[in-house]
């Protein structure tokens, strides 16, 4: 995945250059505006996957680049940041737009985590918009009907592809033989039929066999369960 581009809008550039430096020792790309003008300029020429906003700016405020940014992109999660912790301006800052809010001082890692959140979600938004279900690095595009893991393309039986969705709509769950049986196939479990077996065979012969992490897991006497774990 490539690596999150981070814009900073901040004057204080004590803070910025704190922020950039700590950023980019965590694998991000930044980008520093010290007022508001260069941070809308920089928003409205590059791409970014998040914006950390300070309130109090000389010439445009963050709220009024918040507000500006709203109505080209809705989506772009927006960090505010102010050293002013009241409810006024927090109720202010979410009423343009802003996504989460960090109280001057603050802790470098709080920032971090906060970003790691916002950047997660907004990729799951983002996929969900796509209509694409994910794990690890196997996608599942419900549209085109495409699996990949990673870059590679995997070609799937219909079967075998129901069988991966409905996985995939219940990651990190057991699922028995009997819920298997009647929400893919539409069957009662028969006991005497191991047609379940021999097609999560199939599945893993196409998606794990050659692949890490694994991700389809007999769980001994209960059924099989998607997940991640390294094995
Ligand atoms: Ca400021």
């Amino acid at each position: 995945m490539d690596a999150a581009r981070i814009l900073i809008v901040e004057d204080e550039k004590k803070i910025a250059d704190t922020l950039q430096v700590g950023l980019v020792e965590n694998g991000y790309h930044v980008q520093v505006a010290y007022d508001g003008g260069m941070g809308l300029h920089h928003f409205t020429t590059g791409h970014y996957n998040l914006l950390i906003l300070d309130i109090n700016l000389p010439g445009i405020s963050g709220l009024e680049i918040c507000r500006k940014v709203r109505q080209q992109d809705s989506t772009l999660p927006v960090m505010m940041l102010t050293s002013m912790g009241t409810l006024a301006d927090k109720i202010d800052g979410y009423n343009v737009g802003a996504d989460d809010y960090l109280v001057k001082p603050f802790e470098f890692k709080e920032l971090l985590l906060k970003i790691n959140v916002l950047l997660k979600r907004s990729r799951q938004a983002q996929l969900a918009q796509r209509n694409i279900l994910k794990v690890a690095d196997l996608e599942m595009n419900l549209d085109s009907k495409e699996i990949k893991r990673g870059n590679t393309r995997i070609n799937l039986t219909a079967k075998e592809f129901q069988l991966l969705e409905y996985f995939l709509h219940n990651q990190n769950k057991v699922l028995s033989r009997a819920e298997i049986a009647l929400n893919v196939w539409g069957i009662d479990f028969d006991t005497n039929t191991n047609i379940i077996d021999v097609y999560i065979n199939y599945l893993r012969n196409k998606i794990d066999k050659h692949y890490s992490p694994r991700l389809i897991h007999t769980q001994t006497g209960m059924g099989y369960i998607l997940k991640v774990k390294e094995d």
